[in-house]
């Protein structure tokens, strides 16, 4: 009885492989010609210095709008994506669309936002992510110095010297590099001696406990002190309330991204929100609900 218990159990669990290795490839064949087919979409979540409502940056989000499923988030396919190798014809359709928005951005006269690109360690450690990088330099002139990239931090331990002269070449031509969710990957704050980067993020994570853990509150104080001593740009994620931005502002966190600002927006409307100030003038945000 028993022995065809287990027998039934290995049975299932064939079953569930079986289906779970024919989606993983279904998937990857959609991933492949999601490209082709023009299902992805860049999505902008504005960067806003809550001191005087200044739009400072966009974060450019990717999302894959699948004709049968609906809008589906990164966290559904980007890991597919990376195991896959798939990651760098994705990455390259970001970088491209990008750069090509920062280019008429320019050209439009909007004032000098940055707009950040998320870039996963694999596209990274690629030689011809570099190279590609500043072939379309050449075709966008015009947005390398508007450009800025969101590294993960277990993207910089390790064998980083590569990295650093990259990260330095890069920034010569004005692009500017971020630390992604600092403080949550395998941390050595050696690299941010090391590394030549202009910002940091505290993650949402600790957005969200430093309302009730003393020491969360006191890491996020922490790592403002040293973003400030360490001339560093920093940018807090996810704050989802009133109180989140306060408490951000009181401990030096004035450049602020989350909902209770803006969600990400899509290409037009974040567009729209743009044609909304004369052109070259500072983008103003409204302040945000200052309810709870
Ligand atoms: P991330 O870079 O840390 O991006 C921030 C994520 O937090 C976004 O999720 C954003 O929608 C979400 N978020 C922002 N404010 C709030 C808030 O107030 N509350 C809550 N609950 N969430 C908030 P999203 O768009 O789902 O992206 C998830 C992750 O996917 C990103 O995390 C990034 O690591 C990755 N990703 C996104 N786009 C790309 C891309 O083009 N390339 C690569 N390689 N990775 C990407
Ligand atoms: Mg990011
Ligand atoms: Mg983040
Ligand atoms: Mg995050």
């Amino acid at each position: 009885h028993a022995k065809s218990a287990g027998k039934n159990t290995i049975r299932f669990f064939e079953k569930a492989i079986e289906q779970s290795v024919r989606e993983w490839y279904e998937k990857g064949t959609a991933l492949r010609q999601a490209i082709a087919r023009k299902e992805f979409e860049l999505y902008f979540q504005p960067q806003v210095d809550v001191r005087n409502n200044r739009l400072m940056g966009v974060e450019a989000l990717l999302r894959w709008n699948r004709p049968d499923r609906g809008m589906m988030l990164p966290a559904s396919f980007i890991p597919l994506a990376e195991e896959t190798g798939l990651i760098h014809p994705v990455g390259d359709w970001v970088m491209e669309e990008a750069l090509s928005l920062l280019e008429k951005w320019e050209r439009k006269g909007y004032p000098s936002f940055w707009l950040a690109v998320n870039v996963s360690a694999r596209q990274f450690r690629s030689e011809s992510f570099w190279s590609d990088l500043e072939s379309r330099f050449d075709r966008y002139p015009a947005s390398a110095s508007r450009l800025s990239l969101e590294l993960t931090e277990s993207l910089l331990v390790g064998d980083s010297g590569v990295s650093a002269g990259r990260i330095a070449s890069l920034r010569k031509r004005g692009v500017t590099f971020v630390i992604d969710d600092f403080g949550t990957g395998y941390s050595s704050l050696s690299y941010l001696t090391r590394l030549p980067v202009d910002s940091i993020k505290i993650p949402q994570e600790f957005v969200l406990r430093m309302k009730e853990n003393e020491r969360d509150r006191k890491m996020v104080e922490i790592i403002a002190h040293m973003a400030r001593n360490l001339d560093l740009v920093l940018i807090g994620e996810g704050a989802e309330s009133g109180q989140e931005i306060r408490m951000l502002r009181d401990l030096g966190c004035f450049v602020i991204q989350g909902f209770s600002i803006s969600r990400p927006l899509s290409l037009s409307g974040f567009e729209r929100f743009l044609e909304q100030g004369p052109p070259g003038k500072e983008i103003l945000f409204q302040p945000p609900p200052q309810a709870d």
